[in-house]
């Protein structure tokens, strides 16, 4: 006989990639902010202040986001040779190559 168990589930907060546009839990998107005078870092924290775009794991979604504009409207800006450098650098399979 079926009991219904009822599943207590803590509330995670949901993001979502800009690029594939796969909602998933914060945890496994990476924060980019865009700081008002030193460009676009990756937030690790998710604290830092400032307008946030979220990328998820999928290097594919990162190389677009650094070789096309959405990643840019995302953030209202463009990005500059250094903030490629550093995202680049923030994704593990990306640094390798
Ligand atoms: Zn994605």
């Amino acid at each position: 006989m079926a009991r219904k168990q009822p599943k207590r589930r803590k509330h995670v907060p949901q993001r979502t990639c800009v690029v594939c546009r796969t909602t998933t839990d914060k945890r496994t998107l990476t924060r980019l902010v865009r700081t008002p005078d030193d460009g676009i870092h990756v937030d690790p924290t998710g604290k830092r202040p400032g307008r946030g775009a979220y990328l998820c794991d999928n290097p594919a979604c990162w190389d677009k986001a650094l070789h096309s504009d959405v990643l840019a409207n995302a953030l209202r800006t463009t990005l500059t040779d250094a903030d490629r450098e550093r995202i680049r650098a923030a994704h593990p399979r990306l640094a390798q190559g």
